[in-house]
């Protein structure tokens, strides 16, 4: 079969590999049909992540499932969310909502991210679900896998960054510091808005990202404001960011980075901190968890990722549009190259 692997920075490109097989009952192979660039390949594509070459890439993913075991719990023809990470559903750490730490798996398993445990990568013609019921979710009746595959894996980050929170405090007072990831930002502020947050700013240098965030209704600064804010969720890679955010931090306010700083380590003023009572959280998603979020965002208060500016592609395009400047790109297998659906 053919699976688009990174090469070196600015290069992808498709290469022939065998095909996965069923290892055990609880397995399903899938035919990716929709793929969506998250956020986390733009990284790896310009090398900003290291990604042994060679290493196959593609993890925001809907397909349609094409052979089970006997204990898989779909079947053939089913249309269905893979998570990014492999989850067996069933450990400790999965039992806890943990499913990006499963302990079934080598550490991070995942799919496309170039990590230990060989399950390939999502711009592929099959992959192997190895936990098949734990980690499958139906793709909804009628539902556009084009418009909806935002919340196969970025959704469910941006979901994790608000979600929990805003159950709790839906009144809360919301700033995104915005960037890197850059769609995951976005959507965090866009959910802020569905769930109901009473303020929500998005600063962001970029004058185009600022326009998706006024477009979901949140308000959009070129620059932090003053004020101080119930939740901040932190999308820029700096230390800066986080030294602003710590600093924004209201009495009782929680602080979520979706990234790390990758420019070095911050002196943190903890006294201050503690008077203010501030619980600040950093962390790789947990995918499967975070997508049973994202989709009842979607279901329940119109919640929805297709706003985001989305070059759609032809299915054999995917390795040059996954190396673009485009915000967001979707490789689809069309209706053209009918041998493809
Ligand atoms: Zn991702
Ligand atoms: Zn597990």
């Amino acid at each position: 079969m053919k699976h688009a692997v990174f090469v070196k920075p600015g290069l992808i490109e498709w290469r022939e590999t065998p095909a996965p097989q069923l290892q055990g009952p609880r397995e399903a192979l899938v035919r990716p049909l929709v793929v969506g660039r998250c956020d986390l390949d733009v990284a790896y594509a310009r090398g900003l992540l290291p990604m042994p070459s060679g290493a196959p890439i593609g993890h925001e993913i809907i397909g349609e499932v094409i052979e089970v075991g006997e204990d898989a719990g779909v079947k053939p023809g089913d249309r269905v969310f893979v998570p990014a990470q492999i989850s067996c559903g069933a450990c400790r750490n999965c039992r806890r909502g943990l499913t990006g730490r499963c302990e079934s798996v080598p550490f991070a398993a995942s799919y496309g991210m170039g990590r230990e445990g060989d399950y390939g990568g999502g711009l592929a013609d099959l992959v192997r679900v190895p936990f098949a019921r734990a980690m499958l979710t139906p793709l909804p009746g009628g539902g556009d896998p084009v418009a909806l595959i935002g919340a196969a894996d970025m959704g469910a980050d941006a979901w994790r960054a608000v979600g929990p929170y805003l159950a709790h405090h839906p009144e809360a007072r919301v700033l995104v510091l915005g960037g890197m990831p850059p769609v995951i930002g976005l959507y965090s502020a866009a959910l802020a808005v569905a769930l109901g947050a009473s303020v929500i700013h998005y600063v962001d240098a970029d004058e185009t990202r600022r326009a998706v965030a006024e477009s979901y209704g949140a308000t959009a600064h070129p620059a932090t404001p003053s004020g101080s804010y119930d939740l901040i969720v932190i999308a820029l890679p700096t230390r800066a960011a986080l030294a602003g955010a710590f600093a924004l931090a209201a009495p009782g306010a929680t602080i979520v980075s979706v990234t790390p700083a990758i420019d070095g380590p911050l002196e943190v003023a903890t006294a201050e901190l503690y008077h203010r009572g501030v619980t600040w959280t950093i962390g790789r998603p947990d995918c499967r968890h975070g997508h049973d979020g994202i989709m009842n965002a979607w279901a329940t208060c119109g919640f929805c990722a297709d706003r985001v500016p989305t070059r759609v592609v032809d299915w054999q395009d995917a390795p040059d549009a996954w190396t673009g400047d485009d915000l967001y790109v979707v490789a689809t297998r069309t209706a053209e190259n009918p041998n493809d659906l």
